[in-house]
C-alpha cells in the first residue's frame, strides 16, 4: 500500500494563475488587490466589521494582545490543551495565562470553570475552537460581559465553522484565523485578525502597519503617515494573498469535501465505539463544524505510541496532538493553573488524529480504520 501521510495540502488549481496575475500587476507588497479581495470575502462570510490578513494566526493573536493593551501581570484565561501561540501572544506582553480544564465531550475550554478563574487581574478570555467545533460561546460571552472582560477567539481551526448561526471568529471582540498548510483553507503560512466592531479597527490597522497610520494614508484620509503607537509588521505580501484568494474562492467546496471524509470515518468507526474500543468526536447541537480534524480517543489501556508505530508499519501516519501547556517547561514558569486539569490530563495522552485530506476516499479510509483496529489490539497494555 502507498504511504498515507497525515496531511496533504489541497490545491484548488488557480493558485499559480493568481500569483501570475500579482506578478503581472507588479504589486508585491501587502494590501494590494488580492489582499483586498481576501478582506472583503472574510468580512462578507463572517460579518466582522473588519478582517485583516496577517502572516500567521500567531501574528493575529499577537495583534490582539497589543490591541487589548495587555500589561505586565494581566491574566488571560485559556485552556491548557491548545497550541503554544494562544499563550505566547500574551506572554510576549508579560501577561499571565491562566489555564482552565476542558470539557470531555468537545475538548474545548469548560465554560463552567471560567468564573472561578477570574481575579482582579483578569483581562480576557481566549476560547479555542478545537477541531473547528465551537466553544459554548453564549455562556462565555455572558461571563465576559458580566465581568467586563474581552474575548479573543482562537479560531485557527475554525474557518467556515459556525455556532448557532454565527461564524466562528466573529463572535468574540476579536478572532484569529490560520491559513497554515495544515489547516482547511491555506496559503502555506498565513492568518487573519477579525474585528467584530468598528471601534478597534483603526488601531488594528496601525498596529499591523508598523505602528503608523499608513493604511489611512493609502486610502487618502491623511496627507502623510507617521508613527502613532507601538506596532509591528504583520501583513503578508501579495503573493501569499493571491494564493489564499484561490483557496477562499473554493472555501465552501473544500469544507464540503472534508465533511464528507469526516462522515465516512464517523460511520466506519461507529462499530468500534459500540464495542467500547474507542471514543469518536462529539459535536454538540448548535455547532456547525468544518471537518478540520478527525480524532479518536483511545482507551486508557492502549499505548498510543505503540499504536502509532504499528500504523506506521502499515505506511499510515496518524499523529498525536498537544502536550498540555501547563505541563511544558515554559508553561510551568510563565503561566498558572486554575483548579484541577483532570480532563486535560486524562484525555490529551489518549488522542490520536487520523489522516484527513482531500484525495482520500472510502477505500483508503476503510484501510486506515482496519489498520487502526489492528494497531489498537496490538497496543493494549
Ligand atoms: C494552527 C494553530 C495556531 C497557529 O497558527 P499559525 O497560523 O501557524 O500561526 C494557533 N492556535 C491554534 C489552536 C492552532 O491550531
Amino acid at each position: 500500500m502507498e504511504k498515507i501521510p497525515f496531511n496533504k495540502p489541497h490545491m484548488t488549481g488557480k493558485e499559480l494563475y493568481y500569483i501570475a496575475q500579482a506578478h503581472f500587476n507588479g504589486m508585491l507588497a501587502g494590501d494590494g488587490p488580492f489582499t483586498q479581495k481576501c478582506h472583503q470575502w472574510l468580512q462578507q462570510h463572517t460579518g466582522a466589521a473588519r478582517a485583516l490578513l496577517t502572516h500567521s494566526c500567531t501574528a493575529a493573536l499577537e495583534m490582539a494582545a497589543l490591541l487589548l493593551d495587555i500589561q505586565p501581570g494581566d491574566e488571560i484565561i485559556m485552556p491548557s490543551y491548545t497550541f503554544v501561540s494562544t499563550a505566547n501572544a500574551f506572554v510576549l506582553r508579560d501577561g499571565v495565562p491562566v489555564f482552565v480544564d476542558i470539557r470531555a465531550d468537545t475538548l474545548n475550554m469548560d465554560e463552567k470553570l471560567i468564573e472561578a478563574a477570574i481575579t482582579e487581574k483578569t483581562r480576557a478570555i481566549v476560547p479555542v475552537h478545537y477541531a473547528g467545533v465551537a466553544c459554548e460561546m453564549d455562556s462565555i460571552m455572558a461571563i465576559a460581559r458580566k465581568h467586563g472582560l474581552a474575548v479573543v477567539e482562537d479560531a485557527a481551526q475554525g474557518v467556515m465553522a459556525g455556532y448557532k448561526g454565527r461564524t466562528l471568529g466573529s463572535i468574540g471582540d476579536l478572532g484569529a484565523y490560520s491559513f497554515h498548510e495544515t489547516k482547511n483553507v491555506i496559503s502555506g503560512e498565513g492568518g487573519a485578525l477579525l474585528i467584530r466592531d468598528g471601534e478597534l479597527v483603526q488601531r488594528a490597522e496601525i498596529i499591523r502597519e508598523k505602528g503608523t497610520d499608513r493604511s489611512r494614508f493609502f486610502r487618502g484620509e491623511v496627507d502623510k503617515y507617521t508613527w502613532q503607537e507601538p506596532g509591528s509588521s504583520y501583513l503578508p505580501g501579495e503573493l501569499i494573498a493571491a494564493f489564499l484568494w484561490a483557496q477562499l474562492e473554493e472555501g465552501a467546496a473544500i469544507t464540503a469535501a472534508r465533511l464528507q471524509l469526516w462522515q465516512t470515518y464517523h460511520a466506519l468507526l461507529a462499530p468500534l465505539e459500540e464495542q467500547g474500543l474507542l471514543r469518536r468526536p462529539i459535536i454538540p447541537e448548535g455547532c456547525r463544524h468544518n471537518a478540520h480534524m478527525y480524532y479518536v480517543l483511545l482507551p486508557p489501556t492502549c499505548d498510543r505510541d505503540a499504536c502509532i508505530a504499528a500504523m506506521k508499519r502499515e505506511n499510515i501516519y496518524p499523529v498525536f496532538h498537544y502536550v498540555p501547556l501547563h505541563d511544558s517547561p515554559a508553561g510551568r514558569r510563565l503561566a498558572r493553573v486554575s483548579g484541577e486539569l483532570t480532563v486535560t490530563e486524562e484525555l490529551a495522552p489518549r488522542l490520536l488524529r487520523l489522516p484527513l485530506w482531500i484525495g482520500l476516499n472510502t477505500v483508503l479510509q476503510g484501510h486506515i480504520c482496519r489498520a487502526l483496529q489492528g494497531a489498537m489490539v496490538k497496543s493494549m497494555r
